[in-house]
């Protein structure tokens, strides 16, 4: 946990600290580095669909099966990753056409596009189900809960 948002070599002074969490490789693998006060923001701010503690977590949720991927297949049964990738690059689509209310990061791969969605799944259950609610349903089989 670090005391601020941090740059490329971990300092949390100076300039260019411009991200507030991560999840290492090589020497860092396994391990995820927040920014405390982001951390905190992501669950105070209750209208709000970004979360980096949820969004950092499920990328090591990802990595739980070996593969980062934007398939939790740790946590998932064989079932859903067909639909699963279905639902994931019709959404991608979407947003790419400026047609989905879903942080626009999340078309950047499927991996961010896991973690985005997880964050909006998270933090504004009701509002996700209203708007997505196919996704909604696979989110809440695969992380075994309805939060909605
Ligand atoms: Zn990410």
């Amino acid at each position: 946990m670090y005391k601020d948002s941090f740059n490329e070599d971990h300092q949390t002074e100076g300039e260019k600290r411009n991200i507030l969490g991560k999840v290492g490789s090589g020497d860092m693998n396994r391990l995820m580095i927040l920014s405390l006060p982001a951390l905190r923001a992501g669950f105070a701010l209750k209208d709000s669909k970004n979360n980096v503690g949820i969004h950092e977590f499920v990328h090591l949720i990802d990595k739980a099966d070996g593969a980062v991927d934007g398939l939790p297949e740790s946590i998932m049964s064989q079932q859903f990753v067909l639909p699963w990738l279905n639902l994931m690059h019709q959404e991608i689509e979407k947003i790419k056409e400026n047609d989905s209310d879903i942080n626009p990061y999340g078309a950047t791969s499927q991996i961010e596009f896991l973690s985005v969605v997880s964050e909006y799944f998270f933090n504004q259950p009701e509002k996700f189900k209203e708007k997505h609610p196919q996704l909604y349903s696979l989110l809440a089989k695969i992380y075994a809960q309805d939060s909605a």
